[in-house]
């Protein structure tokens, strides 16, 4: 399958993914949902919108997980107002977010967030730095097992790029499996963790033929993605 509209639905035995949107320096937001279990992938700007179109309020305040696969504020511009949200709308059950090593964009929101509403916050949230990609996680009734990727940013004013804190993630229900890349240059991680999942979503975010170290080309997303049972093109600019 190739790139679509936005949303973009899969679904197979009660677990779906539902992408509202993942445009390059503009905005990601992911949901997933295994039974009535609810998790968060990248939370990028516009989320509170789109988790309000598609969810109840009840569906929003149990909302257990919000998974990061990198700091860019286009995966992460959302956090700030969703836990403020969460906070306003009185949940009480407890918050997790995970995110990879390093990524100081996240510890900085929710120092940020914990300062300014200690007072007030409802419930509890705890910040899950994942440090060993060796070992899945279980959330609820999900295996998540996070996976290192290659994606690099340009330094200010030259033309040296650094390693950005970086993970894709391999979601397991029930035997069924959807991998999602995040942001990444073609890397034999992602290439392991995509063979035979029910579900790839690859992103193809680089424009041009030649591929660098940030984003892949089509070509590359969709020798991957192809190698899945079912794939989806994302991150494509437009
Ligand atoms: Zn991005
Ligand atoms: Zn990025």
């Amino acid at each position: 399958m190739a790139e679509q509209k936005y949303p973009i639905s899969w679904v197979k035995n009660n677990f779906s993914i539902k992408i509202f949107c993942s445009i390059p320096n503009i905005a990601t937001g992911i949901l997933l949902r295994a039974d009535k279990n609810i998790f968060v992938i990248d939370p990028g700007d516009g989320i509170l919108r789109d988790l309000n179109n598609e969810l109840s309020m009840k569906q929003i305040l149990s909302v257990s997980d919000i998974i990061i696969t990198h700091g860019h504020h286009d995966h992460v511009g959302g956090v700030w107002s969703l836990l403020t949200y969460l906070r306003v709308m009185h949940k009480t059950t407890p918050l997790a977010i995970h995110y990879p090593a390093g990524c100081i964009e996240i510890e900085s929101i929710y120092n940020a967030f914990k300062k300014v509403y200690a007072a007030t916050i409802s419930y509890e949230i705890s910040l899950k730095e994942i440090k060993n990609t060796k070992k899945s996680l279980r959330r609820r009734n999900v295996t998540i097992k996070p996976f290192p990727v290659v994606h690099k940013e340009y330094l200010h004013d030259t033309h040296k790029t650094r390693q950005v804190p970086a993970y894709g993630y391999k979601f397991t229900y029930k035997g069924i499996k959807i991998c999602y890349g995040g942001d990444t240059a073609y890397c034999e991680e992602l290439v392991r963790h995509a063979k035979g999942s029910d579900l790839a979503i690859i992103e193809a975010g680089h424009d041009e033929d030649t591929p660098d170290e940030m984003h892949m080309t089509k070509k590359e997303a969709v020798s991957i993605g192809k190698s899945a049972k079912d794939y989806f093109l994302v991150h494509v600019p437009e």
